[in-house]
């Protein structure tokens, strides 16, 4: 048996999964290098550190809502 429809595949550098082609990525494959947006973000995080202190903000208002 052979796969006629064989899709292109690629692995996320966030999550390491493998993701394959979907017909979004139609126009622009060559660019698409993480499997879903929330991946893309992930990675966006990752690389600012402002980022940071607004987990940190993040964290005292559960503190404060936990009261
Ligand atoms: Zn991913």
């Amino acid at each position: 048996m052979t796969r006629k429809n064989a899709l292109p595949e690629k692995t996320c550098p966030v999550c390491g999964r493998p993701f394959t082609w979907r017909r979004k990525w139609k126009r622009c494959w060559h660019e698409v290098r993480y499997c879903s947006e929330r991946c893309r973000r992930q990675r966006r995080r990752s690389e600012t550190k402002t980022i940071d202190e607004k987990q940190k903000r993040r964290l005292n208002e559960a503190g404060l809502v936990s009261q």
